[in-house]
């Protein structure tokens, strides 16, 4: 399909200023300007009252917490006791079909906050775990047409695992891990700079998850087929003590020891980041997922984004797991990160635009998808129509920041990914909202069987 966008309030280009259409042609932008003539093949989307973005790009989620949002053994709860009151208590019990659910709610809470791009980092991996359940994921985000990067979590340390204690499950082998990988890559994983779907080497935990000598097997594994890498670091202070317990030097430098850092690598949170951590994440190109909303609900701290982003390290931003980030939205995580930041160190700290270049050329960039992220004539029409003419919108004097500025509640009237249409008329496409409701509810009520 071609559309052409019209008569929007603007759009957030870096190389149109006061452009208000955009020519939507084969997937790709073909044009962007003002009052561009109408093409007998083409769908016209009329813009008015909307602002258009980029779409943004999550980081880093774990789409499976769409069914544990707000449980209550975990509300209350720093990490650590989280972590054992609420996903690993459950995780186990995931059928393919609980995940299908879960997959399809969370990308659907993605589309209408205005992501187009999601990273998802899936670790429902055991000795015995059932290849449907990864296939659930890659099924819900080609139905429902979001670019996807499915981020392989695993845990092989035998017996270390807390999740999987008293849960009659086993751990993968490092063996298990790398021909289920393979398997992934061959039918999934596609190279391309504007790929829909991509596969990346995802520890869940760098620190906990195994040993060095697996890390180092995967990384090799990773850069030898070009697969990129992430992991959780520093969400909370124990991974530093562990480091030092367990192998005695900083937990970026046990990273950087085991070929963990890099341009092709970004770890969710690192919050705990002290000044040489900064420094050996911005001299190896290393980016950061920052999940400003979870790191809140946790209590875990905010990380120092400012002093990150002055010494050069690639920002991108993510929703979490919805188990953690209740509301599930990547517009709240722009809006949270443009005034969390400012409040712990002034207002110099983020400047909205800024912010949401974090929130989308600087996820693709991490990424990776290079031909994504921005809104420019040839790169992939990936963008999202945010509808500004509202009572709650109509007062602000800098539109195009609007939705950032006044956060959620707001209306992605229209979205597009690689040209297709994803949202439409504020609903998303494929998908019957009753129908979504009643699956989730299910699905809840089975896992809930397992208390
Ligand atoms: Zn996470």
């Amino acid at each position: 399909m071609n559309y052409l966008i019209r008569n929007a309030v603007g759009v957030v280009s870096p190389a149109s200023l006061n452009a208000t259409d955009i020519r939507i042609r084969a997937g790709k932008i073909a044009d962007i300007g003002c009052q561009l003539d109408i093409r007998p093949d083409e769908t016209v989307i009329d813009g008015r009252g909307c602002v258009v973005w980029p779409g943004l790009v999550s980081t880093h989620h774990h789409l499976a917490q769409s069914l544990l949002k707000g449980v209550p053994a975990g509300i209350n709860e720093p990490l650590g006791e989280w972590l054992k009151a609420v996903p690993w208590r459950f995780w186990p019990h995931f059928t393919p079909t609980m995940m299908y659910h879960a997959a399809r709610l969370g990308l659907y809470e993605m589309l209408l906050s205005g992501v187009t791009t999601c990273a998802d980092h899936h670790y429902l991996y055991h000795r015995d775990t059932s290849p449907e359940l990864e296939e659930a994921v890659w099924q819900a985000a080609e139905e429902i047409g979001i670019r996807f990067a499915l981020c392989r979590g695993f845990a092989i340390e035998a017996g270390s695992h807390k999740g999987m204690q008293g849960l009659h499950v086993e751990p993968e082998s490092i063996e298990l891990v790398i021909d289920r990988l393979e398997a992934t890559r061959k039918r999934h994983h596609d190279p391309a700079s504007d790929a829909m779907a991509r596969l990346v080497v995802a520890p869940t935990s760098l620190v906990h998850s195994s040993g060095p000598e697996a890390l180092r097997i995967l990384s090799d594994y990773a850069r030898g087929n070009g697969l990129r890498r992430h992991s959780h670091l520093l969400e909370v202070g124990f991974d530093e003590q562990q480091a030092q317990a367990k192998y005695g030097m900083p937990a970026i430098d046990y990273a950087a020891s085991n070929g963990w850092l890099g341009n092709d690598i970004w770890f969710a949170h690192l919050v705990h980041s002290d000044r040489h951590t900064i420094n050996q994440l911005a001299a190896s190109g290393t980016g950061i997922g920052h999940c400003p909303t979870s790191n809140c609900r946790l209590g875990s701290g905010i990380a120092p984004l400012r002093a990150m982003a002055d010494a050069g390290v690639p920002i991108s931003l993510g929703v979490d797991g919805s188990a953690s980030s209740e509301s599930a939205s990547m517009l709240q995580e722009l809006n949270m990160c443009w005034l969390i930041h400012r409040a712990i160190g002034g207002p110099q700290a983020t400047r909205a635009e800024e912010v949401l270049g974090w929130g989308s050329a600087g996820g693709a960039s991490i990424l990776g998808l290079e031909n994504v992220g921005t809104l420019e004539v040839g790169k992939a029409a990936d963008m999202v129509l945010f509808d500004i003419d509202t009572p709650r919108h109509s007062a602000v004097h800098t539109p195009l920041m609007a939705p950032l500025m006044c956060g959620e509640p707001t209306t992605v009237k229209h979205s597009f990914v690689n040209g297709r249409q994803v949202v439409a008329d504020g609903n998303v496409v494929g998908v019957d909202d009753e129908r979504l409701i009643h699956e989730v509810k299910e699905s809840i009520a089975l896992l809930l069987k397992h208390q």
